[in-house]
């Protein structure tokens, strides 16, 4: 089974303004399969600028030849898979700068791409529990496909930082669902989130609270959840998809990359479970100012 399948778009829509859904096909695509879960992504490789060809990573062991550069690639969440049709649909937000979302906006059919296998780790929570699904733009596409495997009688509230009403989406369900929607341009999308989830009533037990889209904005409603609600580890999943500035964050991040790594791994090894070692992890990176 191969670990990287090459792809040809077949088809470009816009679904909003600032969302372009890629659909891609190909013979690349047999043996592709489902992880199950609807939050599953999968990373995206891309041709570098000015080329047409993605470089696919040679099988297992072997290198690339000298001078050959890997492919740029990035998180995308499968929006739809079809096996029979031998399709995949990505939902691409195309913001300014970036190769994804520069190559997104300028795909036609007959571009070439690559993705790999695809993981998620949404859990549908038992009946009866309320989902809280809170996300930006880039949450949009796994929260339409969870809103889209609720069963008859699972109740949902959306929560949608988006950048205007056009940017809204509602999904199929056979659920039933509320959406919020809060509109915010793109340099208050992180404060938007953080009181989004600050502002929301959360009931003792019976509640899942997934959300997902701008990384310091993620911690800081990780943060809440669990120290601030008290929201029990089982109850709650955040994932940070995206950084604001994050070449700001990055040049920070080599500055103090020596003196942290190694108290990091030391907590890895040391810290069996996930959100305490999370916890870690905040205190490193607030304390070098990450
Ligand atoms: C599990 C997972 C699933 C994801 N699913 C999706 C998805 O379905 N659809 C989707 O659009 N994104 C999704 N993302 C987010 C996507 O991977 C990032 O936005 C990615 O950084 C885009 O790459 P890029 O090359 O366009 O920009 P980068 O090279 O990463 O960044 C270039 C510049 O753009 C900024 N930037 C990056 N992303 C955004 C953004 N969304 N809005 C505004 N500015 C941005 C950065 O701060 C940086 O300044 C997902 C991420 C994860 C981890």
């Amino acid at each position: 089974m191969p670990m990287v399948f090459p792809v040809v778009v077949d088809r470009v829509v816009r679904v909003t303004p600032s969302m372009v859904r890629i659909t891609f096909g190909g013979v690349g695509l047999d043996g592709y399969a489902t992880s199950g879960e609807p939050d599953e992504y999968c990373k995206v490789l891309f041709p570098h600028p000015g080329s047409r060809d993605v470089v696919i990573p040679p099988a297992d062991g072997e290198e690339l030849p000298a001078g050959v550069e890997p492919a740029p690639q990035r998180n995308y969440t499968i929006r739809r898979f079809d096996p029979d049709a031998r399709e995949v649909d990505i939902d691409f937000v195309v913001h300014d700068g970036g190769i994804a979302a520069t190559w997104a906006q300028q795909a036609a059919p007959g571009d070439h791409a690559a993705l790999t296998v695809a993981s998620g780790r949404f859990e549908m929570p038992p009946a009866g529990h309320r989902l809280v699904l809170v996300g930006d733009a880039t949450a949009l596409p796994a929260i339409g496909r969870i809103v889209e495997s609720m069963e008859p009688g699972r109740h949902a509230l959306v929560v949608g930082v988006v950048a205007a009403a056009e940017e809204e989406q509602v999904f199929r369900t056979a659920g039933e669902v509320e959406y919020r929607w809060v509109h915010v341009p793109l340099s208050g999308v992180g404060e938007a989130l953080r009181s989004a989830v600050e502002g929301l009533p959360l009931p003792d037990g019976q509640v899942f609270v997934w959300m997902a889209g701008e990384s310091e904005a993620q911690r800081a409603v990780r943060k809440h959840l669990r120290h601030v609600v008290k929201l029990p580890s089982g109850s709650y999943s955040t994932m940070g998809y995206w950084r604001f500035a994050r070449e700001e964050w990055e040049e920070r991040y080599e500055q103090v990359k020596a003196e942290i790594v190694p108290t990091i791994e030391k907590a890895d090894k040391e810290i069996a479970d996930d959100e305490e070692f999370f916890d870690a992890l905040d205190e490193i990176y607030d304390k070098v100012g990450l």
